[in-house]
């Protein structure tokens, strides 16, 4: 079987390496390697109705219209359903454009350095690439640009549609939610029929691997890409959790759009080229980007290669600083109190990337699943941003691994906290969870104080010794200096557990919060 020829010198799309692969290659632990080269958030969106209940009905197929879905992405972006084209993220929306509108004997036009799945889609449909709109029956433009950041102005690109009325002008705007108000062309589409924008819940709202993506459109070309689409692009779960996620939106813009400024400030400060960006990265010229990416691997640090630059996506502040300060950039502190621990020995490697001022997202993976469990509630409770990696032989002792993971998550509490000025100081929680009851309640004060009383039933629960947990927690008090009572009771044990946690990731959400410019302290300093 001979497949259809690839035009003369088509290649594939190629995926970034994973963390395991540069681990491999550079002799790093993965926990140990920090990706500032994908361009998504660093923390999972949190979904917003409960997953389980998106995988209830796994033999049915999707609802094929996608109503659901296409009336919260209308919502979100303002106008009716009848605009909205959905598919499994903007790439498979870029193929569908290109399938619609591309074809032997037709021309698309690509400017580049540009994202690489435009002369790919075209190429695989067999029209040709030019440089110059003129002539072409689909225009690519990315706005915000991937990867250069920057943003050309909406109306432009609608005067652009109207000078070519016969070619479709597709604005794949991947990144348009940092890019700030009116830098989206969708509300110039009901002017101008031939505009339509590519958007994306993998970016701002951190679901790349849902694969949701929609296209606003005017009716008529909607009803053209509808009619040429995949019958069921998109897997209900993902459908339902994206649907959730457009009708309650919750997105990582303010605190990226507010790193990507304090770096690229700091950047300049230090004499690198840094233009203005509008995604959630940044693009920095150098002479050999090759040496100076392979020289940051070497440390774990991995940025985007592109001709001429690297591109950096921003990431939680303390990592940001991680990779400024291998780039011998000196940096001004940033306002989201943030903390990076990272913890290694031949057999072991644990990292900690914390985040006072979150969203309460967390990706815990210690290798002992009801930890995770524990620890992704005191994030969420918290208002905590948590990335938590642990691998090595901290796998073969459950022991180790809740005492090493606890006591580094302690360690990060005392860095992001700083020098403790204008905290709250004081937090206390009590949440009932079915018949169990649990109370924490802490000081951030430095008299490091621990008071763990949680009443098990039994020896273990969700797999761990029930002692290995209060001990667990009194290891993270100490390490964060901080006073913390937590008790705990009920004749379920793993409510017992889940409460006690709940319990803790409120008390300590009060307890950092700012609270007014005072030192609460008679000493004068906490
Ligand atoms: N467009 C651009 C410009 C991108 O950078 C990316 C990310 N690779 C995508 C689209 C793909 O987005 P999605 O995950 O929605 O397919």
């Amino acid at each position: 079987m001979t497949a259809r020829a690839l035009p003369a010198g088509f290649s594939p799309y190629v995926w970034a390496s994973t963390a395991e692969d540069v681990a491999a290659r550079r002799g790093l632990r993965p926990q140990e390697v920090i990706r500032f080269d994908a361009n998504v958030p660093p923390l999972p969106g949190v979904p917003r109705i409960p997953v389980g209940e998106s995988f209830a009905r796994l033999n049915e197929y999707p609802e094929g219209t996608y109503r659901e879905l296409r009336e919260a992405a209308a919502g979100y972006c303002g106008v009716t359903a009848d605009r909205i084209v959905v598919g499994a993220g903007g790439d498979d929306l870029i193929h569908l454009v290109a399938r619609t509108y591309l074809g032997p004997g037709r021309t698309a036009a690509i400017a580049p350095p540009t994202y690489s799945l435009y002369g790919i889609a075209s190429a695989l449909e067999g029209a040709e690439t030019t440089s110059e709109p003129d002539g072409a029956d689909v225009v690519w433009v990315c706005n915000p640009a991937n990867p250069t950041g920057t943003l050309t102005p909406p109306a432009e690109l609608a005067a652009l549609a109207r000078s070519l009325p016969d070619a479709i002008v597709a604005v794949d705007e991947a990144y348009v939610e940092y890019a700030g108000e009116d830098a989206s062309v969708v509300p110039l589409i009901a002017e101008t029929p031939n505009l339509l924008a590519i958007r994306t819940l993998s970016k701002a709202f951190g679901l790349a691997a849902l694969r949701v993506g929609w296209i606003v459109a005017s009716p008529g070309v909607a009803a053209e890409l509808t009619s040429r689409r995949a019958p069921a692009p998109i897997a209900a779960p993902s459908a339902r959790l994206g649907a959730a996620a457009l009708r309650e939106p919750r997105t990582d813009v303010e605190q990226t759009v507010a790193e990507r400024e304090r770096m690229r400030a700091a950047l300049l400060a230090a004499g690198w080229a840094c233009p203005p960006s509008a995604g959630n990265f940044l693009y920095v010229p150098v002479d050999e980007p090759a040496a100076l990416a392979d020289r940051l691997e070497e440390q774990g640090l991995v940025v985007r290669r592109v001709a001429g630059a690297i591109r950096i996506t921003v990431r939680l502040p303390a990592e940001n600083d991680r990779l400024l300060a291998a780039l011998g950039v000196p940096v001004e502190p940033s306002r989201r109190r943030s903390a990076l621990v990272v913890r290694t020995t031949s057999e072991t490697a644990l990292r900690v990337s914390l985040s006072l001022e979150g969203q309460g997202r967390s990706r815990i993976d210690t290798g002992v699943g009801f930890l995770d469990h524990l620890l992704a509630h005191v994030a969420f409770h918290g208002g905590l941003d948590l990335e938590l990696l642990a691998g090595g032989d901290l796998h073969v002792d459950e022991h180790h691994t809740a005492e090493d993971v606890l006591a580094a998550l302690g360690d990060a509490l005392a860095q992001a906290l700083g020098d403790r000025a204008g905290v709250t100081r004081y937090g206390s929680a009590t949440v009932p969870m079915d018949e169990a009851r649990a109370t924490a309640a802490v000081d951030l004060v430095r008299r490091p104080h621990a008071e763990v009383s949680l009443a098990f039933g039994d020896e273990r629960v969700g797999g761990l010794p029930v002692t290995l947990l209060a001990h667990a927690l009194e290891r993270f008090a100490m390490q964060a200096g901080i006073t913390m009572h937590v008790e705990a009771a009920g004749t379920d044990d793993h409510h017992v557990a889940e409460a006690a946690f709940k319990a803790l990731g409120r008390a300590l959400g009060e307890a950092v919060a700012a609270g007014g410019d005072a030192v609460r302290s008679t000493k004068g300093q906490l």
